[in-house]
């Protein structure tokens, strides 16, 4: 091994080191791994554990359309990772690369010795147990002008940049004055996808935009558009017909308009594009129409799904790689009981975690002679949606559908309940709190100087 590559090794191996488990994302199912990880280990020193991630937060994502919307506070819904941290090391990278065989990969962070030719850094780690859980990305479907002119909502950074988008076209559509033309496309919003994030996502802005505009806007008043746009033929498709049915009705009773079965084919900075050739001209086209894996993952030397995610078998274990585990959004894992893969929810992710970690701690104890593993069985317990003020959609059970007030209050109080620290809980319900009682918040928190080009699809 070359000095250059030994030097960059962060764990390197040597007789009677302590087992190496390295965790890979900080998402929902990661962190669940490493709480139960630390828990069985916490006084074990030849257990180390590492997690890695390019985020040093985990990011409560069923609230942020609430972040996007203002009603929520930007750091109220990220917790630190090294709050979680007890016992393990973490090291807030980029994986550049996993070599399965090798058993390492190659770390990239922005400050370091040694500069590649990228001007990153790079760092390799070698592991014993290996965890994927590195969640999922916006798949635009190869729609490049879409990629680079809507907006989306995964990230904190999404959220941010989507408020204060926003926040902007509101100011601009209120100077024009006498282009009524550019007003009415400033102030069109078009949603595309009517899955969850969707759905979510338009009850939000939609009551932050009419709400806005009715307090502190008032010469742009009628002209307000926001739309849903989906290929499908029913809202929420993936969990109940009748759901998604009052969903729409709710939604349109909120101003909010419906274009089903009707593809975004393009997009331009002031137009979208659809599958028939109508022209939609909006300054404000938001992507929530599907995830798909990262390249890393995609491109992984082992099965791959239809959608390019890791194959699993019910114990989590990524075939022909011993000690390796692929979880969450990342993962595809067959449900027993439907014979179809698991969706990709937190509610899933967080189950998964429990059983790739409980099946470490048994291969760990397997070499004390334990011979058990744990599959992952569970029935999906119920979905929820919040679609605006006081209003949401939920089906628990499989069996008891909920609508209207009962099914968002339940909604905020489950996921109140489930904000990962004591601290979070109580600003959120702070931020609920004061939402009831003023005005919705219209400052920009960055200036937004968007080109507003004048290019057509
Ligand atoms: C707006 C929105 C609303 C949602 N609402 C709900 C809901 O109400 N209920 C529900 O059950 N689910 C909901 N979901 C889905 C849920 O968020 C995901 O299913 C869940 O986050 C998946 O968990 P995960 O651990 O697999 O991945 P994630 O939570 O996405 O975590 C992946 C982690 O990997 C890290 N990472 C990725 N690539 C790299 C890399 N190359 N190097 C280092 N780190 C990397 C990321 O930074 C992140 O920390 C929602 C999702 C969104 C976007």
């Amino acid at each position: 091994m070359s000095k250059e590559i030994e030097e960059k090794i962060v764990n390197p191996t040597s007789i009677g080191q302590p087992t190496r488990i390295v965790i890979l994302g900080s998402g929902f199912a990661a962190i669940e791994v490493l709480k139960k990880l630390q828990n069985e280990f916490d006084t074990n020193n030849n257990i180390e554990i590492t997690l890695v991630s390019r985020d040093n937060f985990i990011l409560f994502t069923p609230m942020l359309p609430e972040v996007a919307s203002g009603m929520i506070e930007t750091r109220n819904i990220v917790t630190p990772v090294r709050a979680f941290c007890k016992k393990a090391k973490f090291y807030q990278a980029k994986v550049k690369s996993i070599d399965l065989n090798s058993m390492s990969l190659t770390l990239t962070h922005a400050i370091g010795r040694q500069s590649q030719p990228n001007g990153w850094y790079e760092r390799i780690l070698r592991y014993d147990y290996l965890i994927i859980a590195l969640g999922s990305e916006n798949n635009f479907f190869k729609m490049y002008d879409v990629q680079k002119y809507s907006f989306t909502m995964k990230s904190i950074d999404d959220a941010i940049i989507l408020r204060n988008h926003i926040i902007n076209v509101l100011e601009q559509a209120s100077l024009e004055e006498d282009n009524v033309e550019l007003r009415k496309s400033l102030l069109t919003f078009v949603v595309a996808g009517g899955g969850f994030n969707g759905v979510e996502t338009v009850g939000a802005i939609n009551d932050f935009i009419r709400d806005s505009i009715k307090d502190y806007y008032k010469n742009i008043q009628s002209e307000v558009r926001v739309m849903l746009i989906d290929t499908n033929e029913k809202l929420l498709a993936e969990v109940d017909e009748e759901l998604g049915d009052f969903a729409l009705e709710k939604l349109k009773a909120k101003g909010v308009e419906f274009m089903m079965k009707c593809p975004v084919t393009g997009a331009t900075t002031n137009s979208v594009k659809l599958y028939d050739g109508t022209i939609i001209p909006c300054y404000t086209l938001i992507w929530s129409a599907g995830v798909t894996p990262s390249e890393l993952v995609a491109e992984l030397a082992c099965e791959h799904d239809r959608g390019h995610r890791i194959v699993v078998n019910n114990y989590l274990e990524v075939a022909g790689y011993s000690g390796v585990y692929a979880l969450g959004d990342c993962a595809s894992i067959t449900d027993p009981h439907t014979g179809k893969p698991y969706p990709p929810t937190a509610q899933h992710a967080i189950r998964e975690g429990k059983v790739a970690a409980e099946n470490i701690i048994l291969a760990v104890k397997r070499k004390n002679g334990e011979k058990n593993k744990v599959k992952f069985d569970y029935k999906t317990k119920g979905m929820m949606a919040e679609i605006g003020t006081r209003t949401g959609v939920a089906i628990i059970f499989n069996k008891f559908k909920l609508h209207g007030f009962v099914a968002w209050w339940l909604w905020r109080m489950y996921y109140l309940a489930n904000l990962p620290t004591t601290k979070k809980k109580l600003k959120v319900l702070g931020d609920w709190i004061s939402d009831l009682i003023f005005k919705p918040d219209v400052s920009m928190i960055t200036r937004q100087e968007r080109e507003s080009g004048e290019e057509e699809v």
